[in-house]
């Protein structure tokens, strides 16, 4: 099936149950058991059902298996957020004294994530160069569990060397995990490079429309191979106590998202919500399309400000004259570069004066809405980083990060005209 095919119809049947052509939503806690027997069975994994919306729901179910077949990958797991999806993925792999490798290009979050709250529970996030990877192979020891990269990084717009990355992953029998949230599923599918496994902040351009939290964790096909007999992963390969002794490199099923499921998301219990995941599985429906034309708005304006006469410089991978562009030709599909953009213009002041200035433009800290969105991340999004951190990561104090939305383009190039201003 092709990939718009499998955006709207992967995962369910509408000839069952009361034959509704968009999936049910199941807003419910619990499940009946038929029988002692069977919730015993079902405790025991014997037999694969409901137990308890904190561990699956037929609702999500359909987001997770429509998703999973989007990307490419063999099994999923939603989560409440795209923050909860990246901790329980690092969670996964690592635990105090392990250390795990993240690229200098990370969404905000991410940054403190990995370098405060990790470094509290004993993770050691240790940075390498996203733009070449060149450092990255000299930080590997025994006790690096993972490699962390986004495809299209937010708010600094770059594009790793992710075929180089999973390389040296591959060397080193080390996880790849890929935030995939800004280049989007329907662009770029970081499995089909190798990558392992996939996390996405589906608030942004999968919901599409700004209206719901969440996030998936989606593992490639025999993942298993990776991890079993590996003692980099040896909590995978013996018996887990806290679930009578299931060795999951033994289980017959997607793993890395099975332990996410069973062992995680059963104890910190970043469930998602069956109605946003069934409003994230009608995101899904569009995702291709909007993306096109996310895609080409971005390109539009994009042109615009890089011959506007107050904007130093524009960063936008669609531009032929971009750092980024050979990557973005080479990764995504058509070329397409996604709807985020920025630009620096002369000064702190500068910036704020345009921003201000804009009316359909939104201020607003999101991306991936039908809606255009303007940001200032250097007081915004990235206010928590020190001047440090934030020269490390690419900020500059007078870069405006756009999200194009779906309105016409001319209008938005009219908008971004009268605040520039001549
Ligand atoms: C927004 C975002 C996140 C965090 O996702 P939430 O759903 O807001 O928790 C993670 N990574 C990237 C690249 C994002 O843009």
């Amino acid at each position: 099936m092709e990939k718009e095919t499998i955006g709207i119809h992967y995962g369910y049947d509408n000839k069952k149950g009361e034959r509704t052509m968009a999936s049910p939503i199941y807003q419910t806690t619990a499940y009946s058991f038929k029988d002692a027997k069977q919730a015993a069975d079902l405790f025991a994994l014997k037999e694969l059902g409901s137990i308890y919306t904190r561990l699956n729901n037929p609702t999500t179910d359909v987001f997770e298996s429509r998703f999973a077949a989007y990307e490419g990958g063999a099994g999923a797991v939603a989560t409440s957020s795209g923050m909860a999806a990246l901790f329980n993925s690092i969670a996964n792999v690592a635990e105090s004294g392990d250390n795990i490798l993240i690229s200098d290009k990370l969404y905000g979050g991410t940054v403190t994530l990995c370098m405060h709250t990790l470094k509290r529970f004993g993770i050691e996030a240790r940075t390498f160069s996203n733009d070449n990877a060149e450092d990255l192979e000299s930080l590997i020891d025994e006790k690096t569990k993972t490699i962390i990269f986004e495809s299209l990084s937010n708010p600094q717009i770059s594009i790793p060397d992710i075929e180089k990355i999973v390389q040296i992953a591959t060397k080193h029998k080390i996880i790849t995990i890929c935030d995939n949230t800004v280049a989007s599923a329907a662009l770029f599918n970081p499995i089909k490079w190798g990558v392992d496994i996939v996390v996405h902040s589906t608030s942004k351009y999968t919901i599409g429309q700004g209206t719901a939290l969440g996030g998936i964790i989606i593992e490639r096909a025999k993942l298993v191979e990776l991890i079993k007999d590996n003692p980099r992963y040896y909590h995978f390969n013996e018996p887990d106590e806290s679930y009578h002794g299931l060795v999951y490199s033994d289980v017959p099923l997607p793993l890395f998202t099975l332990r996410v499921r069973l062992a995680l998301i059963r104890d910190i219990g970043t469930a998602p919500s069956p109605f946003n995941s069934w409003l994230l599985t009608q995101g899904l429906e569009t995702l291709n399309i909007r993306m096109k034309k996310h895609s080409e708005n971005a390109l539009e304006v994009a042109r615009f400000l890089s011959k506007h006469s107050k904007v130093k410089k524009v960063f936008y991978p669609g531009l032929t004259s971009d750092l980024m562009h050979q990557k973005a030709q080479k990764y995504f599909k058509e070329g397409l570069s996604s709807g985020l953009l920025g630009f620096e213009v002369e000064d702190f002041d500068e910036a704020v004066k345009v921003i201000n200035g804009t009316k359909i433009f939104t201020i607003v800290v999101n991306i991936g809405d039908s809606k255009s969105i303007i940001t200032h991340p250097a007081s915004t999004t990235h206010q928590q980083l020190s001047s440090e951190e934030l020269k490390k990561a690419g900020i500059n104090p007078s870069l405006i990060r756009l999200s194009i939305g779906l309105e016409d383009s001319k209008d938005l190039i009219g908008d971004l005209s009268q605040a520039l201003g001549e």
